[in-house]
């Protein structure tokens, strides 16, 4: 009897918890990048409306790059599960399954699943001291350079990675990887010329293609871009790559088992933070769409998620890439 009352005890007081989240305590989002790169500012813009939305509760930002976002992700299905540990994670989540072989946690069932925040094009982009000036004269470059470039990438399943294996196997060229814990210290080495080529968020390209720090060659979206500062780059399909295609996407997620309640809230929160104009007036000056579709909902997030992952087995399979 005793015991029952203690449980019962023990529910109520969790839920009276869950009722009060966020109870003016900090939320924490875990970026699996390097401060300052494309996670980075989407997350930092999100915190800034969800922290509007939150009732004014501070969103904080934790940095825990490494192996493609993995470790960050792992640290988030490790946390607590109750609301103030939450991710924000791209496209790996959908990539790292089939790309790295002993991956610490299941994407499909450790995570709660609060939303789609927004989908992202990539540019191909170079250090500035490289003489083509268009795409068909980077081609001729990296053909006359044949061994000798080398191409950075965020760590295994990023965003930069997946996009940099799919140009060069639609290129049938082998370029050396250069891994980083974040496309923000590899831009720093591509403006500063250690390393060659980039492919990347316009989220974090934009500012350095404007103050021309990079050339840009081309989109890697289906059509061309709308953005003025983009709108005149080919897309990579139209210069010859049939077909080639990589958009990126946000999602927020929480550790599996987070009371209902929560969820419910923050998923509430987000929502009203993709409304906020600010943020989307700053999403929409880097080339980033809003979500508004049903993938704003956990269904459809999940779903979604689902969807790429069936998606993007194969074209990897086919790449014939994998790492440990
Ligand atoms: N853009 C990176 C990637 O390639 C990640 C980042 O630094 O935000 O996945």
């Amino acid at each position: 009897m005793k015991k029952l009352f203690a449980v019962a005890a023990l529910a109520l007081a969790m839920g009276a918890h869950a009722q009060d989240f966020p109870a003016g305590k900090p939320v924490t989002i875990v970026v699996p990048f390097a401060a300052g790169g494309p996670t980075d500012r989407v997350a930092r813009d999100l915190a800034e409306a969800l922290r509007k939305s939150l009732g004014g509760v501070s969103v904080i930002i934790d940095n825990v790059p490494g192996a493609g976002s993995s470790i960050g992700a792992a640290k988030v299905v490790r946390a607590k599960p109750d609301g103030y540990t939450l991710l924000l994670n791209h496209i790996a989540m959908a990539t790292v399954p089939t790309l790295v072989r002993n991956l610490p946690f299941k994407v499909e069932s450790d995570f709660e699943y609060l939303g789609i925040v927004n989908d992202v094009p990539m540019t191909l982009i170079s250090k500035p001291a490289i003489e083509a000036g268009n795409y068909k004269e980077l081609t001729a470059w990296i053909a006359a350079n044949k061994g000798k470039i080398n191409i950075g990438n965020a760590g295994v399943g990023s965003a930069s990675h997946l996009c940099g294996l799919l140009y060069q196997s639609a290129t049938r060229t082998d370029m050396t990887p250069v891994p980083y814990k974040g496309t923000a210290p590899a831009i720093t080495d591509l403006i500063g010329g250690q390393i060659d080529l980039l492919c990347d968020q316009t989220t974090n390209t934009s500012p350095q293609i404007e103050a021309r720090k990079v050339k840009a060659y081309a989109v890697t979206t289906p059509k061309r871009l709308t953005t003025p500062l983009l709108k005149d780059l080919p897309t990579l399909d139209e210069s010859g790559l049939k077909n080639f295609q990589v958009t990126i996407w946000h999602g927020l997620y929480a550790p599996k088992g987070t009371p209902a309640p929560v969820l419910k809230k923050l998923n509430e929160a987000m929502k009203a933070a993709l409304r906020d104009a600010d943020f989307i007036k700053r999403e929409e000056a880097l080339g980033a769409v809003v979500a508004t579709d049903g993938r704003i909902e956990p269904e459809g997030h999940r779903k979604f998620v689902a969807d790429e992952i069936a998606k993007w087995t194969p074209i990897i399979k086919a790449a014939g890439v994998y790492a440990d």
